[in-house]
Formats: structure tokens, C-alpha cells, sequence
């Protein structure tokens, strides 16, 4: 486990849409903890995505869908703060209400490579460095290709070996094995009467299955 210098245990935090969680969020996730030698990772359900349409499960069966995914990992733990909120759930509004959890402890956000390129259009993101590290995952076969401004961000604040232990501040790069799964692609096989195997979790499935999710293209909200 990842101490700070005042001890403290160092947290992943990982925020998606979840519409389903799958098998690529759940394996970087573990990854990223043992990587990093983090004490845990905590999952986000995100109420109203800032950035995107509209989810199609609810957020009550997004959560339920993220506890039986992780429930014999203990690294991987859900939390539902973002879902506690009205309004779009911003990242830097997440992290001020973690710090006022965890006052101490290294935090770890991890992005997606993807999610790491449109940094800049977010909602106060400079102010991101100064709550927590940025882990920016990468799949093996990806480059990262920043414009100009993040670029230069991303290289003045690159961490080196010694800031494990700083509580914020630092972007690390990781890579981990690449699992090229996408909550879309399993919405679209579900549509499509597609089996889902081997893509997430069998109890999962097994409640997108009791409650026929993901069917039609409506929003089950
Ligand atoms: P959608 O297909 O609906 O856009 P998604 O599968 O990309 O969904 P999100 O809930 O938007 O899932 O993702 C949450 C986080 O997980 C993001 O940071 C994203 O980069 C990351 N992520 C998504 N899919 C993978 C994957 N296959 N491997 C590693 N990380 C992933």
C-alpha cells in the first residue's frame, strides 16, 4: 500500500457512466491499484453525465450493477456521492468532496486516455492537479497525442518516482492490458439480441436480463 509520508492510505478513483459496467473498466481499475499499490479503488456511478446524452439504465441500477460486479474484490469499492447530488456531477466538484472525506490521503484520478485528450474543455480543470494525481491509462497499442496546451501541462507535471507519496499534484502514465470493450458495443449486441459473454460479469448480465435492459432504444430513466 501507497503511504504518504503522514501515512495515509492512497485511493484510485474512477468515474464513468457505467451503462453497463464491463470488463475493460473493472480489469484497469485492479490494474491501476496494483500498479500503483494503491489501497483501493473507488468506482463512481455519475448521476448526469456533463459530457454526453443522457444515460439509458437508471442510476439506481447502473449502482446495483457496479456492487455485484466488485463484490469479491476488495480492492474495488463503489461510490455513490455523485448520485447524492442534483445537477451534473462535475470532476473537480467530486474530488472537492472526497478532500473534505479523505484530508490527507494521495488521491488518484484515473482517466482514459480518451477522457485525458478533452481535459481542457472541463469544467475548472486546472484546479484538478491541486486535489489529486491524474492517472492517464493507457492501452498498449495507444499514443497519446495532446494539443499544444495539455501537452505542456501534461510534461510540467509529469510525476516522477519520489511524488508517490504527495497527496496531488502529479500525472502518472500508465499502461495496462488492453481490453477493447465498450459499454456502447454491449448496448448495441443487447439491441440486437447478441449474446454478451466474456464481456462483463455473469451478475450482471443476469440483471440486465431480470430487468430487460438495454432492448429498445429508449432510456430506461
Ligand atoms: P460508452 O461506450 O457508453 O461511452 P464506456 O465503456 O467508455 O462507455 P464509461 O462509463 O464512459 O464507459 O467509462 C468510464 C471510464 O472507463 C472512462 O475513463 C473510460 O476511459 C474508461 N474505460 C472505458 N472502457 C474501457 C476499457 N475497455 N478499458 C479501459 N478503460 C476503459
Amino acid at each position: 500500500m501507497v503511504k504518504s509520508e503522514n501515512n495515509y492510505d492512497a485511493i484510485g478513483i474512477l468515474g464513468g457512466t457505467f451503462d453497463p459496467v464491463h470488463f475493460g473498466h473493472l480489469r484497469s481499475a485492479l490494474e491501476v491499484c496494483l500498479q500503483l499499490n494503491l489501497d483501493h479503488v473507488r468506482l463512481l456511478p455519475c448521476a448526469e453525465p456533463p459530457h454526453r446524452q443522457a444515460t439509458m439504465a437508471s442510476a439506481e441500477v447502473r449502482r446495483l450493477m457496479l456492487e455485484l460486479a466488485v463484490k469479491s474484490v476488495p480492492q474495488l469499492i463503489v461510490d455513490d456521492r455523485e448520485l447524492q447530488r442534483d445537477g451534473p456531477s462535475f470532476t473537480v466538484d467530486t474530488l472537492l468532496s472526497l478532500r473534505q472525506e479523505f484530508k490527507d490521503n494521495p488521491l488518484f484520478l484515473i482517466l482514459g486516455t480518451d477522457a485525458f485528450r478533452g481535459l481542457a474543455t472541463w469544467s475548472r480543470w486546472q484546479q484538478i492537479l491541486s486535489l489529486a494525481h491524474i492517472v492517464v491509462v493507457q492501452r498498449p497499442d495507444e499514443t497519446l497525442d495532446l494539443q499544444e496546451e495539455l501537452q505542456n501541462w501534461y510534461q510540467q507535471n509529469l510525476a516522477q518516482t519520489t511524488d508517490r507519496y504527495l497527496a496531488a499534484g502529479k500525472i502518472w502514465p500508465l499502461t495496462v492490458t488492453s481490453l477493447a470493450i465498450s459499454a456502447t458495443q454491449i448496448r448495441q449486441d443487447l439491441l440486437a439480441a447478441n449474446p454478451v459473454n466474456f464481456l462483463l460479469p455473469e451478475s450482471v448480465i443476469a440483471v440486465i436480463e431480470q430487468l430487460g435492459l438495454y432492448r429498445s432504444n429508449a432510456s430506461d430513466n
